[in-house]
């Protein structure tokens, strides 16, 4: 991120997870670095860092240190797995990093200025720092490059996507692609045989609609403002709002952008001060008509698209939620899932008890009549990152050998 660095030491050996952590308020006041191990060692502590690049080596201390170390030497770190924003259309899948693919990240930073120019700050430390490890980018947007044309296009002149390359990307593509082949996995079928549709719920929300195990269609678009309400930004809003807000309330770009990343979605809509869904649920619980319609929108619109995702697939057989809402609300789980089992409906049924148990763990939560499964999975982007990243490295050396 533009201010903070989250890390984790995998040993992709054991499958295990070594440490992690997080550099947070880079630049800014009082930067904070978080870390724990699989031994038990926690530490918090403030730290003087200024950029990504100081970060890094704050991380590699912390990482060698004797005491609480994971790795006695850098170099035993073999390779670096990067999560890159964006790709666009060039990059389809986790590949070494290379000059030519610093300068995609580069070229699409104009697509994604808050993120691609960190991401790349962090791959340039990371090969001064980690000479000896291969560098691995692994992009968000890759998942969604399967998307068909008629489902990445927008009603603008064809042109614009020619030249100017606006078109749906679609992000959190990571998460998608780990949590629709777990769901596969726990169900013990090929995920090429099932249409999925992955719910992704945290602060930045999306939904994708999984066919084959191939993306073909998801929420977020040409930005991450796209689709679904989230915690500060405002998801789908007729385009003509826009005009509205410059030439009534005298706003200018960045207000209006400020206005609609920042000010929107549950924070703006719930109006209680936070966009933190629990503050929303206990402001509902205690009466607040505001936080009750707030949640309504949000669960709402989700239906709304698991709908539309099922008519796009031409059916459904798995509904996957995940990442902090989807892994921890029976509440949204099922007023997204609300009145979608009658008779001529959709055929999604949740078990109010396995439901109401099903936090934090894969599990099924629908009902043993239910013709779609319903399954919460944990979201592991991290691991998934890794994994990618060993692949690459596996793959490159067989070719190597
Ligand atoms: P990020 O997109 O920052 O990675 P997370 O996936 O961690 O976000 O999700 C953060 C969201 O999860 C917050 O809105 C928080 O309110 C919500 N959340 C966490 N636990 C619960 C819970 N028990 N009930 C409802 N929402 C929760």
């Amino acid at each position: 991120g533009s201010s903070s660095v989250k890390f984790t030491a995998l040993d992709m050996q054991g499958n295990a997870e070594m440490a992690s952590g997080v550099v947070e308020r880079i630049g800014l006041d009082n930067p904070q670095l978080s870390y724990a191990n699989s031994r038990g060692n926690h530490i918090e502590r403030q730290v003087s860092v200024s950029d990504v690049r100081n970060a890094m080596g704050i991380i590699i201390e912390c990482l060698t240190n004797k005491e609480y170390g994971v790795v006695k030497i850098n170099q035993e770190i073999e390779a670096v797995g990067h999560r890159v924003v964006h790709g666009g259309e060039k990059i389809t899948e986790p590949v070494i990093v290379t000059d030519m693919i610093k300068s995609v990240i580069a070229e699409y930073g104009e697509l994604a200025p808050l993120h691609n120019p960190p991401n790349l700050k962090g791959i340039k430390a990371c090969e001064e720092i980690f000479p000896h490890a291969q560098q691995v980018a692994v992009f968000d947007t890759a998942f969604h490059t399967t998307i068909p044309e008629h489902a990445f296009l927008y009603g603008l002149p064809y042109s614009l996507y020619t030249q100017d390359r606006i078109r749906r990307y679609g992000f959190h593509g990571i998460s998608h692609k780990y949590v629709s082949r777990q769901a596969a996995g726990y169900i013990g079928q090929p995920i090429e045989k099932l249409k999925i549709i992955t719910c992704h719920l945290g602060n930045g929300c999306s939904i994708t609609a999984v066919d084959g195990g191939r993306s073909v269609d998801t929420s977020m678009g040409f930005t991450p403002l796209e689709g679904l309400i989230m915690g500060t930004r405002c998801g789908d809003i007729d385009p003509a709002i826009v005009f509205y807000l410059m030439e009534h309330k005298k706003l200018d770009n960045l207000q209006v952008s400020e206005l609609l990343l920042k000010h929107s979605g549950m924070l703006g809509l719930a109006n209680i001060g936070s966009n933190d869904l629990r503050d929303i649920i206990n402001a509902r619980d205690k009466g607040d008509p505001q936080a009750d319609i707030a949640l309504r929108a949000f669960a709402y619109r989700i239906k709304k698209y698991i709908g539309s995702y099922m008519a796009a697939m031409g059916g459904l057989d798995m509904l996957v939620f995940t990442a902090g809402i989807g892994e921890n609300s029976p509440l949204i789980r099922s007023m997204a899932c609300k009145e979608l089992d009658g008779q001529n409906a959709l055929g999604i049924m949740l078990d109010d008890e396995k439901n109401a148990d099903g936090n934090r763990k894969l599990c099924a939560i629908h009902h043993d009549t239910s013709r779609v499964k319903v399954l919460v999975v944990p979201t592991n982007e991290e691991y998934e990152i890794a994994n990618e990243t060993l692949h690459v490295v596996q793959n490159r050396d067989r070719i190597r050998t």
